[in-house]
């Protein structure tokens, strides 16, 4: 129904996936509205990747490789834009994948979980029963964690995350990696690999990255995280928003 030459056609199919991940149980209500504050940030980004976006893919893909146990997890937002690229970056690095939601029900939990199995997924943690662990110092639902997923790993990616939940993982030591349109987020601040982008344009770059760097010695992907700095990555975001990302 949209055309093809409407200014705003991407941004507006995007909507269309989300709407339509709500009707399918996979989005909560909320989902939505925090879909609409990274919208914002967008606009103000010119709807472009920047340069240090690109930057900080590099950075996600070297941290996710050199992890020993990397989990991805996926809310209902990852689930209804991006379930291909999901399941592609956890077989680029290994990675786990695990179903966490901030407004947790069994039925969205098994809804999500049969989109990954649709586009491939092997397997698929936190699923009912198996989020038996707990994040210290969060209350309630949130909290709940698979104990062989995200409560063990030592690197999570969690795309469009809380900022409460992202601290308290930072907390118990894990290396946490993120995709926030927001640079002042508390998520995009308290993570050590932050990339601002839009998540449907941030994955599809974050998987050919993967498979890129797939490979390398251990050397290698280190010196590219020994060479990134998220404070200096967030700080060029916020100026390539100020400026309407036209020279990225
Ligand atoms: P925090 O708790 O981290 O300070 P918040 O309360 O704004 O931030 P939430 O509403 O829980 O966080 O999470 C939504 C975050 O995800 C927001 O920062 C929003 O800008 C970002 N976001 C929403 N949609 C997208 C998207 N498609 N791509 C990238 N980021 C997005």
């Amino acid at each position: 129904m949209i055309p093809a030459d409407h200014p705003r056609a991407k941004s507006l199919h995007t909507r269309e996936k989300l709407v339509d991940g709500f009707r399918r149980n996979l989005v909560a209500a909320e989902g939505l509205i925090a879909h609409g504050r990274g919208e914002a940030f967008d606009y103000l980004l010119g709807e472009r990747t920047s340069a240090q976006a690109r930057a900080a893919t590099k950075a996600a893909a070297a941290m996710l490789l050199l992890a020993k146990r990397p989990v991805l997890s996926v809310n209902g937002n990852a689930a209804a834009l991006v379930p291909k690229e999901i399941v592609e970056l956890a077989q680029a690095t290994g990675a786990r994948i695990e179903v966490n939601l901030f407004y947790r029900t069994e039925e969205r939990e098994k809804a999500i979980r049969d989109e990954l199995w649709r586009y491939g997924a092997k397997e698929v943690l936190g699923v009912g029963g198996r989020a038996s662990a707990r994040i210290p110092e969060l209350s309630s639902e949130r909290r709940r964690v698979d104990p062989e997923g995200i409560f063990a790993a030592d690197v999570v990616f969690v795309p469009l995350e809380d900022g409460d939940r992202t601290e308290a993982l930072v907390r118990m030591g894990k290396r946490v990696v993120t995709i926030d349109l927001n640079p002042l987020s508390r998520t995009a601040v308290a993570a050590h690999v932050t990339i601002v982008d839009n998540l449907v344009r941030a994955m599809p770059a974050l998987v050919e990255q993967a498979w890129a760097l797939e490979g390398k010695d251990r050397r290698a992907l280190e010196k590219i995280l020994a060479d990134f700095d998220n404070k200096k990555n967030l700080a060029q975001s916020l100026k390539a928003i100020r400026s309407g990302n036209k020279r990225a």
